[in-house]
């Protein structure tokens, strides 16, 4: 089939690199203001799954890359390839049985619209912390969400999948049909061999009393602030968030730095959240600089107050961790980097999970800790890239002893050793058995974005 029997066959739109918007379409692949280095050599817009048939079909005949779009929301640009880029923006259907507790919905539906459909029905979901964060790559790669201490991360509430294979198949994936499919899927990120074009989930009753209380400390404070929060995570219920957050006073341009220890209450009855906001109180570090009073936030607050540490078309890297026994290392090293970060704009954060929070099933998903934390490196001007990368990776270089692994979704995967960090040894191998079985050619090999590898069984 030629390009003009493809554009055809399709609903959805395909722009070749001749084409004038070419270049905005490209750029657009991406959220991050950022634009790493592998342009697309063709986008797909698919409006419906046979789209996506039609794409993989096409890209097998003439032996090209494809490199699935959710929301071109991975800070590291690994959505944008020297590829057939497969944009799913277009399927985001959703369907919910409420009496069931199931949603259907399709990899474009956002984290702010889940969980705005399931909570006008009195339900949830554990979605991202950021609003605009599509389903399609946050779950791909595990998905820590919202209150993920007692619903468990995002891909252990998915039910089934829907797969195109890089043969043009269209399977439903699941614990008992194509099993191991369905492993590869919960956590496999840019590893996985096939595009998503649907995931059905396990949903919750929403909590109807979520409020959160935020205390501001001088950045000093972190090891106590840590200390306290390991104590409270062994008595509180585990619908309670806990996090961190080192970043600039407002208002000092980066010369004062602060630590907000921010808890979040997932309870079913105000009383209940008020109960454990003065239980955390009672053993509160001394010398806040501010308590700010409980605040009542739904999703939609949670998520206008999230928006704002994420201005759109601002530049962007994260690096993020999984630590364990050297917490307090890992932790006191994230506030120390915070200090001298180039950009006033960035900031760090660490959560404590629960002790006995849910224990992940088996899946590609195989490294996480007591401590999660991540490093978002945020600024504006591209002259000032070398040093903020700079940054970022002689942090995260120092904090390595204290790590025991990184989330897919949020590491630096412009680093090549990164990607081998985010599996155990163990996964890695059984991912790469399976790329072998059921990608042969590399159809979805994902080189780094910034490179131009052309050793691929498949030259793109
Ligand atoms: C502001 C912000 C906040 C975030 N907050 C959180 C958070 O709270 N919790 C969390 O876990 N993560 C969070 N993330 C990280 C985010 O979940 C991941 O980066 C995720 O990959 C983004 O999804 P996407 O569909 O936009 O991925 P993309 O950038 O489009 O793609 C990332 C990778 O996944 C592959 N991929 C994407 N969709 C598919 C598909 N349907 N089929 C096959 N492959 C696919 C792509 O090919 C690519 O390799 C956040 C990111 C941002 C920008």
């Amino acid at each position: 089939m030629n390009i003009d029997a493809f554009r055809a066959a399709v609903k959805g739109a395909v722009i070749t690199a001749d084409e004038p918007d070419f270049g905005a379409a490209a750029d657009a692949v991406l959220w991050n203001g950022r634009k790493q280095a592998a342009a697309p050599r063709l986008i797909v817009k698919a409006a419906c799954v046979p789209d996506v048939i039609h794409a993989i079909r096409f890209a097998a005949e003439h032996e090209l890359r494809v490199s699935p779009r959710g929301g071109g929301h991975n800070f590291s640009g690994i959505a944008a390839q020297r590829a057939l880029v497969l944009d799913l923006s277009g399927l985001n259907h959703v369907w919910i049985d409420s009496e069931a507790r199931i949603a259907e919905v399709g990899p474009a539906v956002t984290n702010g619209e889940l969980a705005s459909q399931l909570g006008a029905r009195g339900l949830a979901f554990p979605v991202g912390h950021c609003a605009t964060v599509p389903m399609s790559g946050y779950l791909l790669g595990g998905g820590i969400g919202w209150n993920s201490g007692a619903w468990g991360f995002g891909f252990a509430n998915v039910d089934s999948i829907d797969v195109v294979l890089a043969d043009g198949a269209l399977r439903r994936v699941s614990e008992t049909e194509d099993p191991e499919i369905f492993w590869a899927a919960r956590g496999g990120g840019p590893e996985f061999f096939g595009v998503v074009v649907g995931y059905r989930l396990r949903l919750k009753a929403l909590p109807r009393a979520m409020t959160t209380v935020v205390r501001v400390y001088p950045l000093a404070h972190v090891p106590q602030i840590l200390a306290w929060k390991q104590a409270m995570m062994e008595v509180l219920p585990n619908h309670v968030e806990f996090t961190t957050a080192m970043t600039s006073a407002p208002g000092s341009d980066g010369a004062v730095k602060v630590a907000l220890a921010i808890a979040t209450v997932f309870a079913d009855e105000p009383e209940e959240a008020t109960a454990i906001h003065a239980k955390i109180a009672a053993s509160a570090p001394e010398g806040a600089l501010v308590v700010e009073p409980e605040l009542a936030t739904p999703f939609a607050v949670l998520y206008d107050i999230i928006g704002r540490f994420f201005p759109v078309g601002h530049r962007y890297a994260v690096d993020s961790s999984w630590s364990d026994d050297r917490a307090a290392d890992y932790v006191a090293g994230l506030a120390e980097g915070i200090v001298s970060a180039p950009s006033a704009e960035t900031f760090a954060l660490a959560v404590v999970m629960p002790p006995n929070r849910p224990v992940p099933p088996d899946a590609a998903f195989s490294k996480h800790g007591a401590v999660w934390g991540c490093i978002y490196t945020v600024w504006e001007k591209s002259e000032d890239d070398a040093a903020n990368l700079g940054w970022l990776r002689s942090t995260a270089d120092k904090l390595e002893p204290s790590v025991t692994g990184h989330y897919v979704g949020e590491a630096d995967l412009e680093r090549p050793e990164r990607r081998n960090g985010c599996h155990s040894p163990a996964a890695l191998g059984r991912l790469r058995a399976l790329q072998a079985i059921y990608d042969p050619k590399g159809m979805f090999l994902r080189p780094l974005p910034d490179t131009r590898n052309t050793s691929l069984p498949i030259a793109a």
